[in-house]
């Protein structure tokens, strides 16, 4: 038999799933917000009778998540966790302080398939899409632990959020809804390597969120080098995506870009770089590469990225260099679940359990 996933339903459908095993409407909302608060346990859930919450045990589960390892930077306290999930997989996830408060960087795939040659998550493959609701979890695990309400997402952990689309619109309703965590669709964003036909549809949407393209080469050759998804669609296509996001939905896309090198880091592609952001009127985020072991690609050196800065600055391009936060913990998205991994695999027998349980 099917073990339901509650806390991956929306309230419309947890009353239609109560309505079906003869309980009143009014549970959905009550057992909607028992989720949204962290419950990990129908025992928990105080105002719901006995019977219900025995007959919800025998035929739903509610997911949880163990804590695997956590890390602490001592230079800005940004903090990643490492979790199992049910199946012993592992995602990360990462909280960083703002002067608006917490922010956390969720992972929505476990491993990724887009095989970017500067990250760290790709280099195992793509396992499985996560659910709706182990990207809850994320966000209330964390919040559980920092003890302080976290205000804003990002989607930008291991993973393709736009591969798993459905799940990630689902997500993205669940904290957004005023009876769960409510937090506004304006403090969500959503990163993604492009993938087209996905934009299109998400600027359908209509939803407020800031989609974050990450553009890492403003021409074919070097993204399609640095990104084998480019090989498919191209830079011109996904401008045009981009264009079609900003008037279907009034928001402007931004561009990441991570300064590689030698790779794209010349004048000549950050005036490449300035007329596609002027094109769409996106904003540019430069990010300096984050060192992963497993690849060969150096960030790039000062006088580079000066005088790329300088270039933007003359071609009227809005740009801000990212601060590079939690340097000491491994915060580069799947650096801490591909340790994990390499662990696992020179030593079969070794136990990864470092942290103390969630
Ligand atoms: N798949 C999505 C989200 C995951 S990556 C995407 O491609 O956008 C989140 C961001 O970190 C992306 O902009 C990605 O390109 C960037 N990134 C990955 N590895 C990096 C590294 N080593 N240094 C700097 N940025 C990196």
């Amino acid at each position: 038999m099917e073990v339901i996933d509650l806390k991956s339903m929306l309230p419309a459908e947890l009353e239609n799933y109560m309505a079906s095993i003869g309980e009143p409407r009014f549970r959905a909302k009550q057992v909607f917000s028992w989720l949204a608060k962290g419950a990990e346990r129908f025992d928990d859930m105080r105002n719901i009778p006995q019977q219900l919450r025995t007959k919800l045990g025998e035929s739903c589960s509610i997911n949880r998540l163990k804590l695997l390892q956590k890390q602490v930077s001592r230079l800005d306290g940004t903090t990643k966790y490492l979790w199992e999930l049910s199946d012993g997989n592992a995602v990360e996830t990462v909280v960083m302080r703002y002067d608006y408060g917490l922010s956390v960087c969720i992972s929505s795939q476990v491993g990724c398939r887009q095989g970017c040659a500067f990250c760290a998550s790709t280099i195992g493959g793509l396992v499985r899409n996560l659910t709706p609701s182990e990207m809850l979890d994320e966000v209330l695990y964390s919040q559980k632990d920092q003890g302080e309400k976290i205000n804003h997402i990002v989607l930008m952990g291991i993973g393709e959020p736009l591969e798993n689309y459905d799940a990630v619109l689902r997500f993205l309703r669940l904290v957004n809804h005023p009876d769960g965590l409510n937090i506004g669709m304006r403090h969500i964003a959503i990163s993604t390597c492009g993938l087209t036909e996905k934009i299109d549809m998400l600027a359908l949407e209509d939803l407020q969120i800031t989609l974050a393209v990450s553009l890492h080469a403003p021409d074919d050759e070097t993204r399609s080098r640095l990104m084998p998804v480019n090989r498919e669609t191209g830079v011109a296509r996904l401008i045009e995506a981009c264009e079609h996001y900003y008037e279907k939905t009034g928001r402007r896309v931004s561009f990441e870009y991570a300064m590689i090198d030698g790779v794209n880091d010349s004048e000549r592609q950050a005036r490449q770089l300035a007329a596609l952001a002027h094109r769409v009127r996106a904003h540019i985020n430069l990010i300096p590469l984050n060192h992963v072991e497993e690849r060969s690609l150096s960030p790039s050196t000062k006088e580079n990225f000066r005088s790329f800065c300088r270039v933007l600055d003359e071609n009227g391009a809005n740009y801000t260099v990212r601060r590079s936060l939690g340097g000491d913990v491994d915060a580069s998205c799947g650096q801490l679940r591909r340790k994990r991994e390499q662990n696992l695999t020179r030593d079969p027998l070794n136990t990864p359990h470092k942290g103390v349980n969630a």
